[in-house]
């Protein structure tokens, strides 16, 4: 069994047929090994046609005859001063010339042997008055039976430079050969039999050696499915090994009705949701478990993520834990802290907030937090500092907003055995990616908005409608409530013709909104600059701000009723998304108007058109991944996908959801034998791109 699991991991340079200059083309293509080229897969087929009379071929007819060898001959054409190969073959209804210009003339002789039995196909043409084909494909064929949908299928690889389409197809053949037709699966065949898996063997040679039947395109995707599938459980079971390397160690079981729980549920002013009540419930399990939870908490824009984090701090520092709030930008954790502040203060729950710059004050708040006195910390990157040392870490809550990575998890986490951990996020993601990026981690949704919220009325207009926009803001303004105006630049720029956030912050001033103050917030400015735009906005003592994206992520101020985002064909969807978010956080109604130029790719039209149709954030992260990718949505270079051979997350997300109920499965009916063949592949595999190196 070894020996055939060897073939398919040798390196493919040492396939029989594979010179230097192949070898080295492959390997840049990220084939490396047997096992990798076999998964490299036609991406369709060609019927060559069926079998067809010698005598209802006509000149440019393609076609496939069988027929016997009448004689055969090298020839020299003196004129032309061409060599070539000849050989006749008959069919009993007729007669064909087959004639090669070059080619090894010893294969050709012994192929072309009178009395064999070829099965030829090509071109047919006329020539001299004989039906001749020129360069044809032959193959011997040694029983007559046998030769229905031979060679009549041809797979089409995808295009390769410097490797020729039948040279790709006798490679596979030798490679097939080689790992005995793929008859050992990396599975067993009790895996593959228990989960109602084709074996491999058999979906490896219908897709390089196909049949007619592999035409039919439902026949091909469930072959390919099984490769996907296989591919997709292996990383599944992977991320189960991960997790429950985790749920191994000795964590702290929380109490679950702690005196600072109990009041802090008693001092809100509203009721939960019904999400929001059965995420606790999903946290409070895992908190009150000895195990260490690890729960990413999913939910939209404003679904109340922040008060079942803080609900969760209060379990921990009931019981005498500390806890670490980090947030991915430094508004962001400002916010925090004052509602987290606002919430522990009366209490009397000691709270600090740990900034990047901050001086003397630094090593008091160090000092606090490291002795215990200091309960919540909440900061940005800051926390995860080598000075930053706690005295008993019980919980960690990250609002990552996809902007940490794994190693940044496992650094905080590294600091304090095993705290709890609980990562939140407001930018929805498709599920299908959730399982893979997320998988190692329980998954809570808040998919239900709190009481009396209102859909956020959502309209595209044109540049030259402007004026509609500026009217409608003005509306909101005499009703006392605030506004966003959004640019995608900071400033004027020479090379792109666009509005900017400075320029038009000075022109609504002086014009339009005169009357009103008009604020300006940008990513250029000084962060104390920053926070004063924020807090004086927060405080109502700016009516409309103008600004640039640096208002996306988690601003919260419930008067603001109105977003218009200018150019907003220049944003992204879940970009968008966030925008709007922004607005429609209080009692009244909301807009946002998405204001567009004439000029935009049907790509934007498809966006703008979403963010009209729908508000529902799951809905426009599905259709972000479809129109941008899984990778440029987790908008980091270091997002954990790993590199599937053959499965696509946005075509086949749905195989994802199978691999894994299989995995889960696998995970208490695998021998120790099995699941140690698993590790084995996955950490060769995926080790890198999930840190498995610990999983042992
Ligand atoms: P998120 O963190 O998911 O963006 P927040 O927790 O900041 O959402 O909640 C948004 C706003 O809604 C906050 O002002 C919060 O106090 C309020 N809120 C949260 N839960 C509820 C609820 N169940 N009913 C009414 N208001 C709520
Ligand atoms: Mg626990």
């Amino acid at each position: 069994m070894e020996k055939e699991n060897d073939a398919l991991r040798k390196p493919v340079r040492y396939l029989k047929g594979i010179g230097p200059k192949i070898g080295a083309i492959l390997v840049k293509r990220g084939v490396k090994t047997v096992g990798d080229l076999l998964y490299l897969l036609p991406n369709r087929y060609e019927d060559k046609g069926a079998l067809k009379r010698i005598e209802e071929m006509e000149d440019g007819m393609t076609g496939l005859v069988l027929g016997t060898v009448a004689s055969s001959r090298p020839v020299y054409y003196p004129r032309a001063r061409k060599r070539a190969f000849e050989a006749t073959v008959h069919d009993g209804t007729g007669s064909l010339i087959l004639r090669w210009f070059q080619g090894p003339l010893p294969y050709l002789k012994e192929t072309c042997e009178s009395d064999n039995t070829l099965l030829v196909s090509g071109r047919v043409s006329r020539f001299g008055g004989r039906l001749q084909m020129v360069h044809p494909q032959v193959a011997v064929i040694d029983d007559k039976d046998g030769i229905e949908g031979y060679e009549r299928i041809l797979p089409v690889y995808p295009e390769i430079d410097g490797i020729k389409q039948g040279t790709l197809r006798s490679l596979m053949r030798r490679a097939l050969e080689d790992c005995d037709h793929g008859a050992t699966s990396l599975l067993s065949r009790e895996i593959e039999e228990s989960y109602g898996l084709i074996p491999l063997g058999e979906a490896l040679v219908k897709l390089h050696c196909p049949d007619e039947t592999m035409l039919d395109g439902a026949m091909y995707r469930r072959y390919v499915e099984r490769l996907i599938l296989e591919e997709y459980f292996l990383f599944q079971v992977a991320l189960f090994l991960k997790k429950r390397e985790v749920t191994r160690e000795e964590g702290i079981s929380f109490t679950r009705d702690g005196v600072y729980r109990t009041r802090f549920e008693k001092s809100l002013t509203f009721e939960l949701t019904g999400a929001q009540r059965r995420v606790i419930g999903e946290i409070e399990e895992d908190m009150g478990r000895k195990a260490p939870m690890n729960r990413l908490l999913q939910g939209d824009v404003g679904s109340g993520k922040t008060v079942v984090a803080v609900l969760a701090s209060s379990m921990a520092i009931s019981d005498g834990y500390q806890v670490a709030f980090m947030a991915p930008t430094e508004i962001l954790a400002e916010q925090h802290y004052l509602a987290i502040h606002k919430a522990f203060d009366d209490m009397g729950v000691p709270v600090a907030f740990l900034r990047g710059n901050m001086g003397a004050e630094r090593s008091v708040i160090l000092d606090g937090i490291k002795a215990g006195r200091i309960l919540v910390v909440v900061g940005t990157h800051a926390l995860i500092q080598k000075d930053v040392l706690f005295n008993n870490l019980g919980l960690v809550v990250i609002d990552e907003q996809h902007r940490f990575g794994v190693i940044q998890r496992k650094i905080l986490k590294e600091k304090a055995g095993s705290p709890d951990l609980l990562v939140m996020t407001a930018t929805p993601i498709p599920r299908t990616l959730s399982m893979v990026v997320y998988g190692d981690l329980d998954v809570s949704v808040i998919d239900e908005m709190p009481k009396g919220r209102k859909k956020i009325e959502t309209k595209v207009y044109l540049d030259k409608d402007k004026g509609i926009v500026y009217g409608l803001i003005e509306d909101e303004l005499k009703k006392g409530h605030q506004a966003y105006i959004v640019y995608p630049l900071v400033e004027e720029s020479k090379k792109i013709d666009l509005l900017d956030a400075k320029r038009m912050a000075a022109h609504f001033q002086k014009s339009i909104f005169a009357s009103y103050r008009v604020g300006l917030l940008h990513g250029k400015m000084k962060a104390e600059e920053k926070e004063d735009a924020m807090s004086r906005f927060k405080d109502g003592e700016i009516d409309v701000l103008v600004c640039t994206t640096v208002i996306e992520v988690g601003i919260d101020v419930p008067n603001a009723t109105m977003i218009v985002v200018e150019h907003a064909e220049r944003f992204g969807l879940s970009q968008l998304h966030q925008l709007r978010g922004r607005v429609g956080r209080g009692k009244s109604a909301a807009r946002c108007a998405l204001i567009t130029s004439e000029k935009r790719t049907a790509l934007a039209v498809r966006r703008l058109k979403t963010m009209e149709k729908t508000g529902d954030g799951f809905e426009i992260a599905e259709e972000d991944m479809r129109l941008r990718g899984p990778g440029e949505i987790l908008g980091v270079k270091q997002s954990g996908i790993p590199d599937f051979r053959v499965g696509d997350l946005v075509r086949d997300g749905h195989i994802m959801s199978r691999a894994r109920r299989l995995a889960e499965d696998a995970m208490t009916r695998l021998t120790v034998d099995e699941l140690d063949r698993v590790k084995n592949i996955v950490k060769q595999r995926w080790g890198h791109t999930l840190h498995l190196s610990d999983v042992a």
